[in-house]
């Protein structure tokens, strides 16, 4: 068995089972695919020390540097069920992959992510990464003067509403219902900036471009059934993160109510003997540089769970 196993290989998974072989343990990392939502980003200029750097580029660097460790790289493997140390007999933690095999180890990390919910609309995949943006702290600074869009008027939407309109031109808020779902504060906030516009019954269509960027959006006016134009060179799609927890549905491992694994101050679940880290966590704001020190952070208090607990 491993000492530790770690599932998911995006940059807490990375991390993770550096600090761990760097102990001298047994470390396995499981991944449906290595990289995570890196390998979904072009430009990355908010990675600490690094300038900048594409997705692609970050998550070479990153298998390299675990493949400087004797670390089980098993990749193209989903978890598909995990069954805690005091269901098994051999007091090991097992996870079950898509393959039929099982996995086993003495303690395991968790770090499987999450991934934005899309508006599935024509448009929207073509011109992914060309104006189509899921992050405003990633991607904000790439429309400084131009004109915007938000898509949803949650607190994510508005929270993405108020940061944007202090780098960029206009920032038009589309939500489909009648009521924005965000705090008071932040719909305070929103409208008591000049260059804040939110239209509600509004259903996203279409993303439309020239080919190459994103030139605006069409939206059906729900009252009238009419379509409408917005011209908009960004449009932040916050209609949701949804964390890759439906695995772990009868793991026993607690869960909030938006899906997240609930993790303490050293990345442990509930669960003994299995923490968490990175964006399928609670832990709030999801980026690279916040995943990576929680994948350490877990990895290290795993350690110390295995110090203390194995003869
Ligand atoms: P993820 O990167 O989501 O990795 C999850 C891993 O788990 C993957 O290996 C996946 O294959 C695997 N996995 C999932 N389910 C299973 C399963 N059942 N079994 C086995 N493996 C599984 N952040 C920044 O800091 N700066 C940026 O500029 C930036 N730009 C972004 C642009 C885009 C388009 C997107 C989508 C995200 C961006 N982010 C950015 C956010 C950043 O990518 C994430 O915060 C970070 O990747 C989270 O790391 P993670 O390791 O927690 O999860």
């Amino acid at each position: 068995p491993y000492d530790m196993l770690v599932v998911g290989g995006g940059p807490a998974g990375a991390a993770a089972s550096i600090y761990s072989a760097r102990k001298g343990i047994r470390t396995g990392i499981v991944a449906e695919r290595f990289g995570g939502q890196v390998m979904d980003t072009m430009a990355i200029e908010n990675f600490i020390s690094v300038k900048a750097t594409e997705g692609p580029k970050l998550a070479a660097s990153l298998e390299e540097h675990v493949k400087e460790y004797e670390v089980d790289l098993m990749t193209e493997q989903r978890a598909t069920k995990l069954i805690s140390a005091d269901k098994t007999e051999d007091g090991l933690v097992h996870i079950e992959l898509a393959s039929g095999a099982t996995v086993k180890s003495k303690s395991v990390v968790l770090s499987t992510g999450a991934r934005w919910r899309e508006m599935n609309v024509p448009g929207e995949q073509e011109y992914r990464n060309k104006g189509v943006a899921y992050c405003p702290h990633c991607d904000g600074p790439l429309f400084k003067g131009k004109k915007t869009a938000v898509i949803g008027g949650g607190n994510s939407g508005i929270e993405a509403a108020i940061d944007l309109a202090g780098i960029v031109e206009h920032v038009t808020v589309l939500e489909f219902a009648d009521t924005l779902r965000a705090d008071q504060v932040l719909i305070d906030k929103a409208n008591s900036l000049p260059n804040i516009e939110i239209i509600k019954m509004a259903q996203t269509t279409e993303v439309i471009g020239d080919g190459t960027r994103v030139t605006g959006l069409k939206y059906k006016d729900r009252n009238t059934d009419e379509i409408k134009e917005v011209e908009v060179a960004g449009i932040f799609v916050q209609i949701g993160l949804v964390p890759n927890t439906e695995w772990l549905k009868d793991s026993g491992v607690t869960l909030s109510k938006h899906g997240e694994i609930e993790v303490g101050s050293h990345g442990e679940t509930n669960v003994r003997g299995v923490f968490a880290a990175g964006d399928v966590t609670t832990v709030p704001f999801k980026q690279i540089i916040i995943a990576m020190g929680e994948g350490a952070k877990a990895s290290l208090g795993a350690f110390d769970y295995l110090i203390r607990n194995s003869q």
